[in-house]
């Protein structure tokens, strides 16, 4: 164990001695929660969740005051890390101002925050309509795509999480939907590239985009190209597993749109600012391709203000905004552009501007994920793929490196879930989806803590493979 890792795993602070705003100690906070608290996507009996009583940068402290390397970011959202000062200063600051305010009227935090975004959103993205998160970013993406194309259907990747609401998760791909789908009319799903399980039968990069985009371009005749409105995709789809398309195929997409008068929505919830190592992660395809891949719409949420007060939106194209200068555009929230969102907003992307936090997103993502996840996976026989950039990796397990069947099911127990249990004895929180773990902690991570994250798994998997 490295010295790093050893400070990791030994610090304990006061952190539970405080009992803070609400007043309570972790015990009464665990008992309150059992009993008033209905959570997300769970089954509530089975529920034993961890109290969290301080977090800061990217570290938490749980109930018992153990100190643990949030490599998770939460729900993917915590980009500057917790408690950054500034982004704290700037909500007290607009708290101490002006609250709240509703949507109809002009407030320089929202008029900020949104030339902000625009300032860094691709192409002549310049008008934004603020939503409260992700799913309702995506939900109004879709109304304007509809009411803009007098078509009623959208593609979507089976590979993909749009969110929770009513037509975000029947757009969504992942197995989310199956209760939830009540077929909302015109959604249709298609497979995205995936070289590791290629859909398509194809061995190398080149070949999973070409196939990729010969079989979208199926899709779209059999559907009927004039009966559809937009195509939706996470610019790198997160929670299916962090596959970065191969070179070409957004702008195939690009163009397979253009053709057909469909409007491009770009999801970069999860993968926009800064996530991915760019600004946004469509941005990769600019890269790499000829030309800039710009989509009509573009959704964000979470990394915009790092979650700290809940906010999301979506960059409107000129053409696209034009469609509503004249007609009245059917839809709105009573906390659009929320001043105190907004206000996180402007302090996010100022402090990603002044200290270069998308450069230092794309080094890491190069010079220590890459690096230290490949000798990773050169040790241990159950990673079958690491893969991503930026500060967006995850780890794809394997029961079989040759069948690739996923590791979930060893030795009469559950590997993944004893693999992290024996992350967090050693001060690592990594994120569980099937059978991956995802490793995505704040972007203000340094060098030093990636390093130990995967010294910590390292012997995690050592452990838990030997027992
Ligand atoms: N789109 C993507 C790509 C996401 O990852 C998520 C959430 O994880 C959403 C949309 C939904 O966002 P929210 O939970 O803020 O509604």
């Amino acid at each position: 164990m490295s010295e790093t890792t050893s400070e990791t795993t030994s610090e304990t602070t006061s952190a539970v001695s405080g009992y803070g705003f609400a007043g309570l100690s972790p015990e009464e906070t665990y008992r309150l929660d059992r009993r008033h608290v209905f959570h997300s996507w769970s089954a509530q009996a089975a529920l034993d969740p961890m109290v969290i009583t301080k977090a800061e940068g990217s570290y938490i402290w749980d109930g018992q005051g153990n100190r643990l390397l949030d490599f998770t970011s939460q729900l993917v959202y915590t980009n500057l890390g917790h408690q950054h000062p500034r982004l704290v200063a700037a909500i007290q600051a607009q708290a101490a101002e002006l609250c709240t305010l509703a949507p109809p009227y002009a407030n320089a935090a929202r008029s900020q925050a949104a030339r902000l975004i625009a300032s860094h959103t691709p192409g002549e993205l310049d008008k934004v309509f603020f939503t409260n998160g992700g799913a309702d970013a995506n939900e109004h993406a879709i109304r304007m795509a509809r009411l803009h194309t007098g078509r009623q259907k959208v593609l979507a990747t089976y590979r993909s999480y749009h969110g929770g609401t009513q037509l975000a998760v029947n757009v969504t791909g992942d197995p989310r939907r199956w209760p939830n789908d009540q077929g909302a009319a015109g959604v249709k799903h298609f497979f995205g590239p995936y070289l590791y399980r290629s859909p398509f039968g194809a061995t190398t990069t080149e070949e999973e985009g070409q196939r990729a985009l010969e079989y979208l371009e199926q899709v779209i005749s059999f559907e009927g190209p004039d009966t559809i409105a937009a195509i939706i995709l996470e610019s790198i789809p997160g929670t299916a597993g962090v596959m970065v398309p191969p070179p070409g195929y957004l702008a195939g997409v690009r163009e397979l749109c253009d053709r057909h008068g469909i409007v491009f929505i770009a999801d970069e919830v999860m993968a926009g600012f800064g996530r991915a190592g760019r600004w946004f992660a469509i941005e990769h395809a600019t890269d790499r391709a000829d030309g800039s891949v710009v989509p009509d719409l573009l959704t964000f949420a979470k990394g915009v203000n790092s979650g700290y007060v809940p906010l999301g939106g979506v960059a409107i194209s000129p053409q696209i905004a034009a469609t509503f200068d004249e007609r009245v555009y059917p839809g709105g929230l009573t906390y659009s552009g929320h001043p105190l969102a907004c206000a996180a907003a402007i302090a996010t992307i100022t402090t990603m501007e002044d200290d270069r936090i998308v450069e230092h997103a794309a080094a890491l993502g190069e010079e220590v994920f890459r690096v230290g996840l490949t000798e990773l996976a050169e040790r241990h026989e159950w990673i079958g793929e690491a893969r991503g950039t930026g500060v967006f990796w995850v780890l794809e397990l394997v029961a079989d490196p040759d069948t690739r069947e996923p590791l979930t099911e060893h030795a009469g127990g559950n590997a993944l879930a004893a693999i992290v249990a024996a992350c967090k004895r050693r001060g690592l929180l990594p994120m569980v989806n099937a059978n991956r773990l995802h490793l995505v902690p704040p972007l203000t991570t340094t060098a030093a803590e990636v390093r130990a994250a995967i010294g910590i798994l390292d012997e995690a998997l050592t452990e838990v493979a030997g027992s």
